[in-house]
């Protein structure tokens, strides 16, 4: 079936006992036994396990392909949940543009005994050259945040294998309407469902979903309950019922992104535009490869430095000035200021979260911040 479909049907059924089409929230968080002790149904109490939060990860699984889903209170949270199944000494490689929560994450767990390699990852030989014979994480986030870098899943997956280590990718900005890592050989694919998935800027939330069912999946389904970082019951029936629009939102918000970027790339006073969609990008034919749309996020650079990106970034309408990404309103962001001192963001870039607004009127204001800039 088509993602459209799935997205809609997968573990969503209407309720036997009441016939309610839109699900019930379960806000319990223990679930009754018979008078032998015996439980009812597979649930016991909500931190192991809640009808709302089994519908969300088994529709994730569904969606990408993979063999088990496992849904968190943040997509941070469910980027640990990986990095948790390592061990003390282990090396991970990781993007030098990697999305910077993730960086400090990671730096946080190099404390903690791990060792981290941030690295261009766009670059195949730069990736070979850092493994090590203790990596044992290669963690992809393709396209990258907030440089729109594209990495060749593929040629991660086969040096991965080739040093018996695993691939993590962060499928956040594509979703699988257009990116299906598992199908190209990861391992994990990680989701901030914060963004396409819940879509409407309201609900926090992270799933990661495992390819296989194995000893490090059976792992990773215990730590979910043993250190207990999962989501409510109200924020996973949010996701769920996100998840459900989310291919025709994100097909359109594409669709405008693309118009929006060749726009930028005309304009005289934008020196450069990041997003895989266009031909000149410097990763296309990987993106090309490897995605089926090339998404609604999108980043760029002014001639005019920091300076003309803030007051752009300050005279838009219609685009709001706020962090995070993928829902139905535009946002736009100064990363650089929002990353602080340690960021490696270039100080003239905007990053763009394209939405659902008609793409005349996005277009219609970038022109008239861009003229006052
Ligand atoms: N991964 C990517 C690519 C992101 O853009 C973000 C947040 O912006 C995250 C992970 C973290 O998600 P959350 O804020 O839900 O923890």
């Amino acid at each position: 079936m088509h993602i459209e479909t799935l997205a809609i049907h997968s573990s969503h059924h209407p309720d036997p006992a009441t016939g309610s089409v839109a699900p019930a929230i379960y806000l319990s968080t223990t679930f009754a036994r018979r008078p032998d002790g015996e439980l009812i149904s597979n649930f016991s109490y909500s931190r192991s396990g809640n009808p709302n939060r089994t519908a969300l990860e088994a529709a994730v699984a569904e969606l990408e392909g993979g063999s088990a889903g496992f849904a968190y209170a943040s997509g941070v949270g469910a980027i640990f949940s990986v990095l948790q199944t390592l061990k003390p000494g282990d090396h991970v490689i990781a993007p030098a543009d990697v999305y910077h929560g993730t960086r400090d994450l990671l730096k946080e767990k190099a404390g903690w005994g791990l060792s981290v390699d941030f690295v261009d990852m766009d670059d195949i030989e730069k990736v070979a050259a850092a493994i090590r014979t203790d990596t044992r994480l290669l963690l992809v986030e393709t396209p990258s945040n907030p440089m729109l870098r594209i990495t060749d899943i593929r040629s991660v997956v086969r040096l991965a294998r080739a040093a018996g280590a695993r691939v993590a990718v962060d499928n956040t900005w594509p979703t699988p309407l257009f990116q299906r890592p598992l199908k190209l050989g990861a391992d994990y694919v990680v989701h901030s469902s914060t963004k396409y998935f819940g879509g409407h800027s309201d609900v926090l939330g992270g799933v990661v979903v495992a390819a296989l069912e194995d000893e490090t999946t059976q792992k990773m389904r215990e730590q979910q309950w043993t250190f207990g970082a999962v989501p409510s019951p109200f924020d996973c029936w949010l996701v769920r019922r996100g998840l459900m629009t989310m291919p025709v939102r994100l097909r359109a918000q594409a669709e405008s992104a693309g118009k929006i970027a060749r726009y930028l790339q005309s304009h005289p006073k934008v020196s450069q535009v990041h997003y895989p969609g266009l031909p000149d990008h410097p990763n296309y034919a990987v993106a090309a490869g490897q995605m089926e749309g090339f998404g609604a996020m999108l980043s760029f650079q002014l001639d005019g430095g920091e300076f003309a990106a803030v007051r752009t970034a300050a005279g838009l309408r219609l685009f709001t000035q706020a962090t995070s990404l993928g829902a139905v309103e535009s946002l736009v962001e100064h990363r650089y200021r929002v990353e602080g001192k340690t960021s490696r963001t270039p100080k003239d870039l905007l990053r763009v979260s394209v939405g659902l607004e008609h793409v005349d009127d996005l277009l219609a204001d970038l022109e008239g911040a861009l003229r006052k800039a």
